[in-house]
């Protein structure tokens, strides 16, 4: 299993334990809180029902029940007395000899059980209401245990009773539809969280994908002048006699080829350092126009044995941009020897600089060999290069305009070829103006 599908199957795990772990917290802590909250709804309620029953003592007690001065309270009492039916809740109230005054129909508890919880109620010394939980077999309830001492001195005891089978059962479907969540939320988690992780890890795997292809490329480029080292060294290693006068052909192929290889290795390096985030530039204020015609300078003797004329057309002002010297003049070297390497003897190459707007607009402008439109996006990439044997034969890497953009992209500037096949090249790179400060540039000092 490669180390990426590792890495997939390791996020999804963790990534689903943590939400069903999360899943599991909330359901129990939504089950407990429901269930806390009912019992005490469910006790208040039934501690209400005891008081508005011992607010009726007078009524249960009477003989006749039908005689006109009740008519009122009858009434009352018949829709209390409904209610409680509604909320499967019963009551039963006993006189001081433990004798049923009254109760309702349909209580689920048997006297003899009601009697030792007022036998309990007496020997504990409870005060007031007091509600405990009674189960017997399937049979789950909650009875209200109530002490009223009537206007004549009787003691009487109110008992409520709520049978708790409806609610169980609702909470129990309640638990179980919290159950169902989490399992679904887990299988849920675990197909997006792989396909998720998947998609998040696209970018790493296209990168090492990169990086393989950049290592495959790096290392084909180095055998290559390491073949031609060795293979030129083997004929002066096959002639012992020989000086070096008569083996300086095989000598001098040697040479440039290891000059070819330490310009490869640099580049590699320059573009491993700054893949890595390592090339720091110090920002300054540099101008474009200055600092052209340095680069110029430099290249007029590489121009010239060509026959190729180096030619600027730069504005009588600086143009001033902030950015990293060293990285600038290398960025300018780069884009002219691709003018000098990609154009024949007896054309011109023009370095334009202009002002737009608020931008510093370059243009390196050759009539050289062009660049097919189908290449113009690939000439960026670390070792495209349209003509391979042109370029190896012209001391190029393939590397030069990656360096380019990444410099470029660093300097906040943006980056364009304009070519057409057999009539020339123009590098357009176009760079933010630095900002007019008194004194101290507010960029000075923060690197690249
Ligand atoms: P190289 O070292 O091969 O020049 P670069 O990365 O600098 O590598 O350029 C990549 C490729 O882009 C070159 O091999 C060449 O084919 C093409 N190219 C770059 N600049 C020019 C240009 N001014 N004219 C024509 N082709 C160019």
């Amino acid at each position: 299993m490669s180390k990426l599908r590792k890495l997939r199957l390791n996020l999804t795990i963790v990534n689903t334990a943590v939400l069903i772990g999360l899943l599991i917290f909330c359901t129990v802590f939504i089950y407990l809180s429901l269930n806390m909250s009912s019992d005490s709804d469910i006790a208040n309620s039934l501690e209400i029902y005891c008081a508005q029953l011992a607010g009726n003592l007078d009524y249960l007690e009477a003989t006749d029940k039908n005689a006109s001065q009740w008519d009122e309270t009858r009434t009352s009492f018949q829709v209390f007395n409904d209610g409680l039916a509604k909320n499967n809740t019963s009551y039963v109230v006993w006189n001081e000899k433990m004798e049923v005054v009254d109760s309702s129909k349909q209580s689920i508890i048997e006297d003899a059980q009601l009697l030792n919880l007022i036998k309990r109620y007496a020997s504990e010394h409870h005060d007031d209401y007091w509600v405990v939980n009674y189960q017997k077999e399937d049979q789950k309830a909650k009875i209200c245990t109530y002490p009223v001492l009537t206007k004549n001195g009787e003691l009487k005891t109110i008992q409520v009773i709520k049978n708790m089978n409806g609610e169980i059962s609702s909470m129990n479907n309640t638990l179980n539809m919290l159950i169902l969540m989490v399992i679904i939320g887990g299988v849920i988690s675990v197909v997006c969280g792989y396909l998720l992780s998947g998609h998040s890890l696209m970018p790493v795997e296209e990168s090492m994908d990169r990086q393989q292809e950049f290592l495959a490329n790096a290392s084909h480029e180095l055998r290559t002048p390491i073949a031609v080292i060795r293979t030129n060294l083997e004929v002066v290693q096959g002639d012992p006699e020989g000086t070096v006068k008569s083996q300086e052909e095989w000598l001098r192929n040697a040479y440039e080829e290891t000059r070819r290889m330490q310009q490869i290795v640099e580049d590699l390096m320059f573009l491993a350092r700054a893949d890595a985030g390592e090339v720091h530039g110090m920002p300054e204020p540099v101008d474009m126009v200055f600092l052209s015609q340095e680069v110029i300078e430099r290249m007029l003797p590489v121009a010239a044995q060509k026959q190729i004329m180096l030619d600027w057309d730069m504005p009588d002002h600086p143009l001033v941009i902030m950015g990293d010297e060293s990285q600038l003049t290398q960025l300018l070297i780069i884009f002219i020897d691709n003018a000098i390497k990609y154009s024949n003897s007896g054309t011109e190459i023009r370095i334009i600089g202009e002002l737009v707007g608020r931008q510093v607009n370059l243009r390196i402008k050759d009539q050289g060999i062009g660049i097919a439109p189908q290449d113009q996006d690939k000439i960026f990439n670390r070792f495209y290069r349209v003509d391979k044997a042109r370029s190896r034969a012209e001391g190029g890497t393939g590397l030069g305009l990656s360096i380019a953009q990444w410099i470029v992209q660093k300097h906040k500037g943006v980056l364009s070829v304009e070519s057409e096949e057999g009539n020339g090249t123009t590098m357009t790179v176009t760079f933010p103006l630095a900002e007019q400060t008194n004194g101290d540039d507010e960029h000075e000092g923060n690197a690249i």
